[in-house]
């Protein structure tokens, strides 16, 4: 929901919420299912089988309309190839794709205008703002057919899981669908047009998790879908008040699944956990199996390269930088772009037998959880939205050294304002509460940490479960 629908949403009743809810939700169904999202599920169901040169040829198939389109209607591209003397003809399959040059953030945010197709149309594209966890956000576009592409990928990975959509599932997410003042339960709303019971990761502390796990159980959840460490945050207060629920599986994105989150949450939700990666820009998508040895690359989304520093491939075995192209967006195509994430293949298949390459040691972001005085631990996904949709922000990072306290660290063009400011204070205030005293910094530029990794969560606050405390997640880092 935006922004103005979330004021709406607030002040009205429980059940008129759900209803909002409920109709925002089969609005996204009809984007997101539908003929074409059966056609392309049976269709991957059955390509998940094809041998590498199957799907390779498929791939190039793909790749030489998109070129095409690229070069004839994308003003960006047509100048990148015109200037080395490119024709589509000249990039036919994966194999060619080295003759054009890596696209990275920095050069999307100069041409974001030019990467647009002349004959899209421009109002009913979605944008979407990149994570941020390389840099600041970029807003990019992809057309209605992506949305079904990928929708049409990430339930091909929960059927991986054993689960299909219309069964009764649960969604722990970014969405402040309860207002932090609301002090009694329900702590959650109920979306009926896709069976799924939306959590408030607002609310979520040691003395409501028993009356989340109740409600999960009455409405016979057997699915949660999450980031990691909110799943953590989630599996950790059920230990500390001594409650398991048997679940089909538990789904993770969009963020590193750590050794110690996966082993917990394993053990609380009494399944396996389902973990996927892929990113706003649409280029590439990947999830685990049943025998989680890594993501499976979904094939038929995009193309996958992973680089090393000379923008030459890495061995199988050997990381590199995730460099990809999708397949489906014609409204902003973007070719060989610069995740800004590292991986490597596998070097041997999955036993599983699918022809889908495996990714693994996917190294995305590196955020810690936030501890609020009321003693809630608040996982990145809980509050970055707060950041969303104010111009000329260019980097954040959200440093944590007292529960009391927060301090936002921000590098601004002149695009920003104060207004901006307060637009931003209200929303954390919103999700924080009035206790949290909110300190904004500016600076030029914001460092990497010693490993090279932008953070843009760092708390030194240690976590407390019970009676029990953990250092935050990278505090060794
Ligand atoms: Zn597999």
């Amino acid at each position: 929901m935006s922004g103005w629908r979330e004021k709406v949403y607030d002040r009205v009743p429980i059940p008129v919420q759900n209803r909002i809810l409920s109709w925002h939700g089969r609005r996204m169904l009809r984007e997101r299912f539908g003929p074409e999202y059966d056609r392309l599920m049976s269709f991957f169901e059955e390509s998940q089988w094809y041998s590498r040169e199957e799907l390779k040829s498929y791939q190039a198939k793909r790749l030489q309309r998109l070129i095409r389109h690229a070069y004839e209607a994308v003003p960006y591209y047509h100048d990148v190839m015109t200037d080395r003397g490119l024709t589509p003809a000249d990039i036919r399959t994966e194999d060619d794709l080295v003759k054009l040059p890596v696209l990275t953030k920095h050069d999307v945010r100069e041409n974001r205008s030019r990467l647009l197709s002349t004959t899209c149309d421009r109002p009913s594209l979605r944008e979407a703002y990149t994570s941020g966890s390389t840099g600041p956000p970029i807003g990019v576009f992809w057309d209605s057919s992506v949305t079904v592409v990928n929708n049409a990928c990430l339930w091909r990975c929960r059927r991986w899981g054993g689960f299909e959509f219309g069964r009764p599932y649960a969604g722990l997410l970014v969405h402040p669908i309860v207002p932090e003042p609301q002090s009694r339960p329900p702590y959650w709303r109920w979306n009926e047009s896709w069976n799924q019971l939306l959590l408030s990761s607002l609310h979520l502390r040691e003395d409501t998790v028993a009356e989340y796990v109740a409600e999960m159980r009455r409405v016979g959840v057997e699915a949660l879908e999450t980031y990691p460490s909110s799943a953590y945050v989630f599996a950790k207060l059920m230990e500390v008040v001594g409650e398991r629920l048997p679940l089909t599986c538990v789904f993770t994105t969009s963020e590193p699944l750590l050794d110690v989150q996966r082993e917990i949450v394993e053990d609380r939700f009494c399944c396996p956990v389902f973990d996927a990666y892929s990113q706003a820009e649409r280029v590439m998508f990947s999830g685990e199996c049943d025998r989680h040895v890594g993501h499976h690359v979904h094939e038929e989304y995009g193309i996958t390269e992973l680089l090393d520093e000379h923008d030459e491939p890495v061995a199988s075995g050997t990381m590199g930088r995730v460099v990809a192209t999708g397949l489906h967006n014609f409204a902003m195509p973007l070719i060989r772009y610069e995740v800004g994430d590292a991986a490597a293949f596998r070097v041997s298949p999955c036993e599983c037998g699918r022809g889908l390459r495996l990714l693994e040691g996917v190294s995305t972001k590196a955020d810690d959880i936030l501890v609020l005085p009321d003693g809630r631990l608040l996982p990145p996904p809980a509050f970055m939205r707060a950041f969303k949709g104010f111009p000329g922000i260019e980097q954040i990072q959200v440093v944590q050294s007292e529960p009391q306290s927060v301090t936002v660290r921000m590098a601004c063009t002149n695009e920003f304002s104060s207004g901006s400011e307060q637009g931003i204070r209200d929303n954390l205030r919103m999700r924080f509460g009035d206790e949290v005293e909110i300190i904004f910094e500016y600076v030029d530029m914001i460092p990497r940490s010693s490993r090279g990794k932008f953070r843009t969560v760092i708390s030194t606050v240690p976590l407390s479960w019970g009676n029990a405390s953990t250092s935050n997640l990278y505090q060794s880092d």
